[in-house]
């Protein structure tokens, strides 16, 4: 890890004195995010802070996210107060994606960034910032330790499925990883709660089906390494929950033929989230940066506007400048 022993000891010095700490997530949470904060939450509230966690759009803990928050520490995004003592920021590049909570940066008091994207914009007071982090929630046992709070399960168990979730897995992992797997599973954290949080209901099935039959391979883009591309329309998310639509992401980037999968989806009418990955070659970062987004080297998401076939265009024409030759 590179972030600085002096970034981490001001970071645990602003918790070990705070009494009031909101804490937040990216929009769209996903398990690094929000495990990163409720997992931080916890520990600040046995400590006896007054302690809250929050994120926005959606209004809703995603459902299988809904376990990790034991002890209630989720409100909804209007319930977080106009001018926060300590503001945590989570998993979080930059201060636009707190969607709804963007302008808490200006008006907290002071705000405390912990997070692992190289396109960290640095927007808080205080920074717990590295990107050789397989994931934001091994930055937050960081803090952890270094405010000397022991691990229980219910911590343990935030903090392993954001490990586990940002390490595909732990297909992408150090020995490292495992040494921090090892000491949350002995903590009381159970890896079989991976497999409830890849669990589908049967709509998924349809879904997907139509999603996948709608994929397009092209062999000859990104730079002749292939390129998968499928979109879900607003018809397609009917009946399913978000868990759904970001998983075709996960089986469009299977395809052996594909550098890069991307897809498409209409998460408000008109507007098209991309969900951008690769398999080890190209840097996606720098194609949803180029469209105003950002994310990681081999994982990486954008919002804009357009048809499907303008967006697609659009991306294959910034991979085909970024490729490798
Ligand atoms: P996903 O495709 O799973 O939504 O996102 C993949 C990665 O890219 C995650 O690390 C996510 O935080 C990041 N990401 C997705 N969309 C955006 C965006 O619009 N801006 C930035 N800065 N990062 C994004
Ligand atoms: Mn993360």
């Amino acid at each position: 890890m590179r972030v600085l022993t002096a970034d981490l000891r001001a970071a645990a010095e602003l918790l070990r004195t705070a009494t009031d700490v909101t804490l937040l997530a990216h929009v769209n949470p996903d398990a690094d995010a929000l495990g990163s904060a409720l997992a931080l939450g916890l520990a600040l509230r046995r400590r006896g802070a007054t302690v809250r966690v929050s994120f926005g759009p959606p209004a809703e803990v995603p459902e299988t996210l809904r376990v990790l928050d034991v002890a209630g520490l989720v409100v909804p995004a209007d319930e977080v107060p106009e001018n926060p003592k300590l503001l945590v920021a989570l998993d979080t590049a930059s201060a636009a994606r707190l969607g709804w909570l963007e302008n808490r940066v200006a008006t907290s008091g002071q705000v405390l960034v912990i997070d692992h994207h190289a396109s960290n914009t640095r927007f808080g007071t205080h920074h717990v910032v590295d990107d050789t982090a397989e994931a934001t929630a091994v930055l937050v046992l960081a803090v952890l330790d270094e405010l000397g709070e022991q691990l229980d399960a219910d911590i343990a168990r935030c903090l392993y499925v954001g490990l586990a979730t940002d390490t595909s897995s732990f297909r992408r992992a150090t020995p490292r990883t495992h040494e921090i797997a090892a000491r949350l599973i002995e903590a009381g954290a159970d890896p079989g709660l991976m497999t409830l949080l890849d669990a589908h209901p049967f709509a998924w099935l349809p879904m997907l089906g139509r999603v996948l039959a709608r994929a397009v391979l092209e062999p000859d883009e990104a730079g002749g390494l292939g390129f998968v591309h499928t979109s879900v329309h607003r018809d397609d998310m009917a009946g399913v929950r978000l868990e759904e639509v970001e998983s075709v992401v996960d089986v469009l980037r299977t395809t052996v033929e594909a550098e890069v999968a991307l897809v498409l989806k209409e998460m408000t009418p008109g507007e098209w989230t991309g969900s951008l990955r690769a398999r080890s070659a190209v840097d996606v970062r720098a194609v949803a940066v180029a469209l105003g987004g950002g994310g990681h080297r081999l994982a990486a998401g954008f919002t804009t506007t357009g048809t499907v076939d303008e967006v697609t265009q659009r991306v294959r024409v910034v991979l085909r400048k970024s490729v490798p030759t």
